[in-house]
């Protein structure tokens, strides 16, 4: 049996990792596909631990003629519905649903960035497309990382995941854990929804194995947005939850904008968070994996634990900034670069 990883954040890591190379669990990757892994992100109501975008390698190379910054919903609407030829923007524009100044905040910025031709014609600004918006999004797979799932951590899963499964904004919802090796993985046996799938993941050899199945989810469909329930198993206890629909077009734009952030984050972006300025902030090299280290408490810290309020933060010194300071700027920026370039490397096109 393999030791657990030392903490969730390491386990959570791993999986993000493996996932990069290894996705989808069961088959080989097309040549055709391509894979975008990014952790912590989701809704205003639910955050995942780790996604996965399967996405088309071609339209994919296309999605990085705009940049590897985001494109939020304003610059969506623009990029997306911009005319191939010359047109004053509210012509050619859909009805935003919300104000045109912000319409127009967002051609400024589409200029800026240098992904729409933006031209006055006495009052009237016109637009047209530099290139579509291409249709770059498969399949999204949200994955929950416990690396101990016991009871009490699937007691607390199961409302999550069936939260999940009833919206289906996801194609899949996945639950990993740490393997086992026993016949059947005692995640098998906890309470969590049968949609979801269980991937065993080996700490020591760094690999994962399906468990389980999980059956996709209809993301084209209307979902259920299950609200409040009564956390009881009394059967005196109504059941408090509420429901509302999700329309497909509503989950549409929902996904696309989390791919965008997946897009933009990619899963190494836990040095925007941390202070690899600080002069006990390390990259360990594991196995291939990079994995921030605190020299000073001889442990991989969490995003809360390296922060402006750690008790043990120290600024690096000024002479480790000297060479080619302030432009390149010490370790701590060359590490934040060093883990850039690892993300753009996984983004085609760039
Ligand atoms: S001492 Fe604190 S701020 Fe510095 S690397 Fe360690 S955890 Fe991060």
């Amino acid at each position: 049996m393999s030791p657990p990883p030392a903490s969730e954040f390491e386990f959570e890591l791993l999986v993000c990792r493996w996932a990069e190379h290894e996705w989808p669990p069961a088959g080989e990757r097309a040549e055709d596909r391509a894979v975008l892994v990014a952790r912590q992100l989701g809704t205003k109501r639910r955050r995942w631990d780790t996604i996965v975008i399967e996405a088309d390698r071609e339209a994919l190379r296309r999605r990085a003629n705009f940049g590897a910054e985001r494109l939020d919903g304003d610059l969506l609407h623009v990029v997306r519905s911009a005319p191939e030829e010359w047109a004053w923007y509210r012509d050619a524009l859909p009805e935003p649903g919300y104000s045109w100044r912000y319409v127009r905040e967002a051609i400024h910025e589409a200029d800026d960035r240098g992904i729409l031709d933006v031209r006055r014609d006495g009052n009237r600004i016109e637009i047209r497309r530099k290139w579509p918006y291409p249709d770059w999004i498969d399949r999204i797979v949200a994955i929950e990382n416990k690396p101990d799932l016991d009871a009490s951590a699937a007691r607390t899963l199961r409302p999550q995941l069936e939260r999940d499964v009833a919206l289906g904004l996801a194609d899949e919802a996945w639950v990993a854990t740490t393997a086992t090796g026993e016949r059947i993985e005692p995640a098998l046996l906890e309470d969590i929804p049968v949609e979801a799938g269980v991937l065993a993941v080996d700490p020591e050899s760094k690999s994962a194995a399906v468990a389980w199945h999980p059956r996709t989810l209809d993301a084209d469909a209307p979902g259920t947005r299950i609200g409040e329930r009564a956390e009881s198993d009394s059967e005196f206890v109504q059941s408090a939850a509420t429901f509302e629909y999700a329309e497909p077009e509503q989950k549409r734009e929902t996904r696309l904008r989390i791919a965008e952030r997946a897009y933009e984050r990619g899963w190494r972006s836990f040095v925007d968070t941390m202070r690899p300025d600080c002069r006990h902030f390390q990259l360990r090299d594991a196995d291939g994996q990079l994995l921030p280290r605190c020299g000073a408490k001889e442990c991989t810290p969490t995003s809360a634990e390296c922060s402006g309020s750690c008790g043990e933060y120290e600024p690096e010194p000024p002479a480790w900034r000297q060479r080619g300071w302030p432009i390149e700027g010490g370790p701590g920026n060359r590490l934040r670069k060093l883990l850039a370039a690892r993300r753009r490397r996984r983004r085609p096109g760039q």
